[in-house]
């Protein structure tokens, strides 16, 4: 017998998940299926079962005059409702699924997952966020690509949960997001891209670029960035800026795609981007 918690407050969560090593459980769209059995049967979740559902302290959205704070167990439905959501992580979360997923589905959980296909990832490495740890000891705060180790792997301590993100806000400039998948909704990525380029005086003051699906981790192409950074938009060698991306592109085969395939649509889509500033 699995025995499980559905706290309505922090104390309470936090409590359980220390005293039983619970694992949390906040919308269970990627657990549910991790763990789903036969047709027809409950899925065979193992060991204690935090639901974090309840808890509204996991479920606020603030925002300040540089950054937003998004609460690890806001649905991704509730995420769209915010009328303040940055541009580009609104952009990726709504090609997350289906809309009835998305009633359930939390960005706690998309980046606990830890999957390197997690949309809303991307955009997250682009707004350089935090994200704000808890434990019964305090909160401590790390930036998200330390928390993300590998694939399926973060640095939460099993007596911690993952309590909310902080998101720097950008400043106006110009944003991308591309997500390549079998069809629009429900999908998996075969490969997911973000950037954000900032322009003064006719020069690029900022270039930040990410894409999810081609390495263990979701990478930002910092070579490439720093390449474009300081030019203007006419000068970019746009053939050099492919070059110094590629190492950075790991990508595997897998069920969804081929390594060949992501590597050559990671460098299409930063091209994309690079041919839209040149515009
Ligand atoms: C049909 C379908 C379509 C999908 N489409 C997409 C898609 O297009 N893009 C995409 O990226 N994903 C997709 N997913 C995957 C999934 O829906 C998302 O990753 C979702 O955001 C997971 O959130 P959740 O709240 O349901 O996580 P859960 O399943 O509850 O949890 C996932 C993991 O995070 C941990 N966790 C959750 N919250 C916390 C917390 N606050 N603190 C510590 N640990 C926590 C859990 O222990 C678990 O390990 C899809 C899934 C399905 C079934």
């Amino acid at each position: 017998m699995v025995s499980s918690l559905r706290p309505k407050s922090l104390s309470e969560a936090l409590e359980f998940r220390t005293a039983e090593k619970a694992r949390p459980f906040a919308g269970g769209t990627d657990l549910m299926v991790r763990y789903r059995g036969y047709s027809g049967t409950l899925p065979k979740l193992e060991g204690p079962i935090l639901f974090l559902d309840a808890v509204q302290e996991l479920k606020e959205i603030s925002v300040g005059k540089s950054e937003i704070t998004i609460g690890a167990g806001a649905t991704l439905t509730q995420m769209l409702a915010c009328g303040d959501l940055p541009e580009l992580i609104r952009r990726a979360v709504e090609l997350i699924a289906a809309p009835g997923l998305r009633n359930r589905a939390t960005m706690g959980g998309n980046v606990c997952n830890a999957s390197p296909a997690g949309d809303s990832i991307p955009p997250l490495y682009v707004h350089e966020a935090l994200v704000v740890l808890v434990s019964p000891e305090g909160e401590r705060t790390l930036r998200v690509d330390e928390f993300l180790t590998g694939p399926g792997t973060t640095a939460l301590a099993d007596n911690e949960i993952l309590k909310a993100f902080r998101v720097p806000l950008l400043s106006s400039g110009l944003t991308y997001y591309r997500k390549v998948g079998t069809r629009r909704a429900n999908a998996l990525s075969k490969l997911s891209a973000a950037g954000y380029a900032a322009l003064e005086g006719g020069a690029i003051t900022d270039f930040r670029f990410s894409v999810g699906a081609v390495a263990p981790t979701v990478v930002r192409l910092t070579e490439a960035e720093e390449m474009v950074r300081g030019s203007s938009p006419d000068r970019i060698d746009i053939d050099a800026v492919l070059e110094a991306a590629a190492p950075r592109i790991r990508p595997i085969d897998d069920q969804r795609s081929t390594a060949d395939y992501r590597r050559q649509t990671a460098l299409n889509a930063l091209q994309e981007f690079l041919n839209i500033l040149q515009k």
